[in-house]
Order: structure tokens, then sequence, then C-alpha cells
């Protein structure tokens, strides 16, 4: 028997796949990449944006013709099963089962013996891990309570859920004593970790007490209102957790700020930009930002742009406003057309790819740690690599060198978005 997975949306998800995926596997049920071959397709869908449901549609309408010339199970999971259950069951009534983010192992026993056991509730495995990963992904909570008015997470997730330290540190070590170099804290809202009294840096700091090989701590993704001093102090002081923080803006107006019920406004926001990059060495940036929310005028428009000035992330995940059903924004009056939304966005993107273009430049010259990713695709004597704020690394090295790998490299030029490097030390 043979399964395909289709995993869609942000980080969580793909780490549930993986999970899922290896489940899966240790039940005796073969991993297939070709739809020809398999017995059973699961789609790990996303709701977070429209264009993710849309997408999704599509290829449950592929796979409902395919069904028409062969014996295939059609299982959908993730966020779009807990919102639109029943829209599914009407519209592709050709989708053998709806399955919740909760109730993702039940999808084993569906598979094998069609059986339906609600009763195997998900909850955090430790099984994100492949063999041979130099990096991994460590889910530490679920769910979030902030309600951003234009988010659906909430809903789909429900409320906030910590794993047991005891969970965390167990899957630590293990990865830890695999040689893996590199995880990454993973939750809706992941610094309002809290279980039984242990709050986000009491748990970083457990962490670090168990590390051997692992050399960098990431976490994503974190909400403004939750980055305490305590946490600003650890990242100063302890080098093995990355000095790369994705601290999502969405917007640099205060108004549009309460109306996305973001809870920090944009004073607050640049005081905690500033706060940061004094008393962390060698900070970047990376933040989500959105355009085009209901009622959004050109000035509050504008003050969007000022605040990427001021914060100059390394990385953004820019987007415009999507109308998401049952979320509050979704009612609000002033909603803005499909062509001003676009035009902010597009004018956004060329802005910070610009800016970002010449913030690079001024960083050639510089000597870091890159952690090795594996081969360039022409070149076998090349490789890439990528460093502690995410930038990409090419360079050549005389002795073979395997993916995970730590290795010392000066940017000697700029590629596009890629640093040409010399290899200082292996
Ligand atoms: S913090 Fe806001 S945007 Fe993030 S998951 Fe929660 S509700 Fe959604």
């Amino acid at each position: 028997m043979k399964f395909l997975l289709e995993s869609y949306g942000c980080q969580m998800n793909m780490a549930e796949s993986v999970a899922l995926e290896n489940e899966l596997i240790h039940s005796g049920i073969e991993k297939t990449e070709n739809a020809e071959e398999a017995d059973a397709v699961i789609i790990n869908t996303c709701s977070v944006r429209k264009s993710a449901e849309d997408r999704i549609w599509g290829r449950l309408s592929y796979y409902g013709h395919l069904k028409k010339s062969r014996k295939l199970k059609l299982v959908v999971t993730g966020c779009m099963a807990e919102r639109l259950q029943e829209d599914l069951k009407s519209s592709a009534p050709y989708v053998d089962a709806v399955i919740g983010t909760n109730e993702k192992l039940s999808i084993i026993s569906y598979i094998t013996d069609d059986r339906l056991d609600k009763a195997e509730k998900y909850t955090f495995e430790k099984s994100y891990y492949n063999e041979g990963d130099y990096s991994s992904y460590v889910p530490i909570m679920n769910g979030c309570n902030n309600f951003c008015t234009y988010c659906i997470v909430p809903y789909v997730r429900g409320r906030e859920i910590s794993r047991s330290v005891d969970e965390v540190l167990d899957e630590v070590r293990f990865l830890d004593r695999k040689g893996v170099k590199e995880i990454t804290l993973l939750g809706q809202n992941v610094n309002s970790y809290n279980y039984d009294g242990v709050n986000f840096p009491g748990l970083l700091k457990l962490i670090l007490k168990e590390l051997n090989n692992i050399q960098w701590i990431r976490f994503e993704s974190p909400h403004p209102k939750d980055f305490s001093d305590e946490l600003i102090d650890l990242i100063a002081t302890e080098e093995r957790i990355a000095s790369h923080i994705h601290l999502p803006m969405q917007s640099g107006s205060s108004r549009i700020l309460k109306l996305m019920n973001r809870k920090a406004d944009r004073e607050a926001f640049i005081y905690l930009v500033e706060k940061m990059r004094k008393a962390i060495p060698d900070l970047s940036f990376a933040t989500d930002v959105m355009v085009g929310f209901p009622t959004e005028t050109e000035e509050e428009y504008e003050e969007t742009l000022s605040m990427m000035e001021i914060m100059h992330p390394l990385e953004a995940f820019m987007y415009f406003y999507n109308l998401r059903e049952g979320t509050p924004a979704a009612k609000m009056d002033g909603q803005i057309d499909e062509k001003t939304k676009g035009r902010r966005l597009q004018n956004l993107i060329d802005i910070q790819m610009e800016r970002l273009f010449k913030e690079k430049e001024t960083r050639v010259g510089q000597v870091c740690k890159v952690l090795v990713t594996g081969n360039t695709r022409d070149d076998k004597s090349k490789f890439l690599g990528r460093n502690e704020h995410n930038e990409m690394f090419s360079f050549a090295s005389t002795c073979p060198l395997t993916a995970g790998k730590m290795v010392t490299v000066k940017a000697v030029g700029l590629k596009g978005n890629t640093y040409l490097g010399e290899m200082i030390d292996g």
C-alpha cells in the first residue's frame, strides 16, 4: 500500500506533515511522490490565505478525476478540514474522509482498515526527524489566543496548548544525539509558551543545558506583545540562539494595528525594535507585512513604508489583505479594492528589494559561520549554505563537504541575493 501526502501552509503544517508521514511509514505504508501509483492521497490543507484554499480546491478536483479511473482513497486534513468540513462534503463528494487537525493520527487506521477512530488524538509527536536531517523543527505549542481580526487560525487550531517541558527536552536531547545542528521551535504564538509555570525564556534556558551538537536555536512565530525583557536578555547573551528574529509587524499605522487587534501600536513596536537592536549584537529581523487592510488610507500605508525603513528587515514576507470568511475583518466596511491592494503591495516589494540589495552590499566583507546545505547544481566543487541570518552563500572548497557541516566563510561579493564566499575554515 502506498500513500502520497501533499502539504500546504505554514511551517507548523509542514512539520506536522513530516510527523504524519513518519507515522504512516512506521505503520508499514510506503511513501510515493507519484499519484498514479498511490492507494491513498492525503492533502494537509491551509486556510490562512484564500489563494491556498483555491489551489487546494483545484488539487481536489484533479484527484476527483483520477478516482473515476482507479481505486483511490482521498483524505483531506488540516485547517481547511476544520473550517470547511460541510462545504467539502457537499462540493467535493469524491473526498472519502475529512479529518480535523487534532485527529490526524486517525488517518492511519482509516487508510489501513477503513476505521475512523477519532479517539486517537493527535498530540505533539516525537517523529519530526528524518534520518540524516541537520535541521529540525520542534513544535512546542499549538493554537492561538490572540484573535487578530484578519486571521482564521484561532478558529481552526483552537486555543493555545503548550507541550510539556519533559517532552520538549526529550526531543531536543534526541535531535542533539543525532547530530542535528539547527532546531526551530515552533508555535503559532511561540513566545507565549507556558507549561506548569515554565515560560518561553525558561524553556530556552532548559534547552540550552542539553546541547552538545546543536549550534543554532531559532523560533517561529513570536508575537511582539510577548517579547519580554527576559527573552531579549537571553538572546543577547546566548550565542546559540540565532540573532535573526522574526518579529511580525503587519502594519505601521496605530489605527490599523488596533483594527487588526494586534495589541501593540506603532510606538510600542518601534520601541521594541530599538530596544532589541540596542541589546542584541548583530541582530537582524524578518517580518510579515500586510497592506490593504479594510479602511487603510494612503497615509496609513505610507506609515507602513516608514516603519519598514525603521526596522529594515533582512527578510520580509509581504502580502495584501485577503478576506477570510468567519473572521471579524471580513465583515468590516471599507474593504479595499484589488487594484489598490495590488499597487500598494507591488510598491512595498519594490522598495524593500531595492533597500535590501543596498543593505546586503554593505554586508559584503562579513565573516560568519555558514551551515552547508549542499552542492550548487552545476558545479560539484561549489557549495551552498546559509548563515545565522538566513543569508545564502555560494563558495568553493577543495575538500568535499557534507550538508550539515558548519564552516567559516567570508563574503567577497554579491550575486542577486546570494553572497559569493571564500571558505576560511572548514
Ligand atoms: S497571533 Fe494573530 S496572526 Fe498569529 S496566529 Fe494568532 S491570531 Fe493569527
